[in-house]
C-alpha cells in the first residue's frame, strides 16, 4: 500500500546538515514509526513521504521553514542572573517555561544569563536519507491514542 493519511509508516533514516555533519540516525535502533498526516514528523519530510511505499528509498532536503523553523531573534535573550533566585544556573542547562518552550543556557557571564529558546535545529536545512521499511493502516486504538503501538512506537 501507498502512504496516505492514517498510514502507520516505519522507516530508517539518517539526518545530516548542509555540511554533511550527522545530526541523528535510526541506525542500531528500531525503525522510527509514525502515523502519517498527523504532524508527527517535520512537514517537509511528511509531504515527501506521501504516496511512497515499503522498500522505497528517498533523499529529502527540507528548508528550515518546513523543518524546525527559522531562528527567532526574540528567543535569544539575556536575563539577570538574580531572576533565577537560589537556583544554580550553568551553561548547557535546559529548562521549560509554562508555555512548554525549552530554553538552553548558552552562557552565564557578568551577572547575566544568555538564553536561547529556539529549537536546536532551527535555521538548519535538513538532509534526510530515508528507507521505508513498512507501511500499514493504523488501528482504531492507535488513532484514538494518537501514537503508534509496537516496534518503534509505544509499548503499553
Ligand atoms: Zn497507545
Amino acid at each position: 500500500m501507498r502512504i496516505a493519511k492514517n498510514s502507520v509508516v516505519s522507516f530508517h533514516y539518517t539526518l545530516n546538515d548542509g555540511e554533511g555533519k550527522l545530526l541523528d540516525t535510526s541506525a542500531g535502533r528500531d525503525a522510527f514509526a509514525y502515523i502519517h498526516g498527523g504532524g508527527m514528523i517535520v512537514p517537509g519530510l511528511e509531504e515527501e513521504m506521501e504516496g511512497k511505499g515499503k522498500g522505497d528509498s528517498l533523499q529529502v532536503q527540507v528548508a528550515p521553514e518546513k523543518g524546525y523553523g527559522v531562528v527567532d531573534p526574540q528567543l535569544v535573550q539575556r536575563v539577570p542572573l538574580d531572576r533565577f533566585g537560589d537556583q544554580q544556573v550553568e551553561e548547557g542547562m535546559q529548562f521549560q517555561t509554562p508555555d512548554h518552550r525549552v530554553w538552553s543556557v548558552m552562557e552565564v557571564k557578568d551577572g547575566e544569563v544568555f538564553l536561547n529558546g529556539n529549537h536546536p535545529l532551527a535555521g538548519v536545512t535538513l538532509h534526510f536519507s530515508v528507507e521505508i521499511t513498512d507501511v500499514r493502516e493504523a488501528t482504531a486504538d492507535e488513532l484514538s491514542h494518537g501514537h503508534v503501538h509496537g516496534p518503534g512506537g509505544h509499548h503499553h
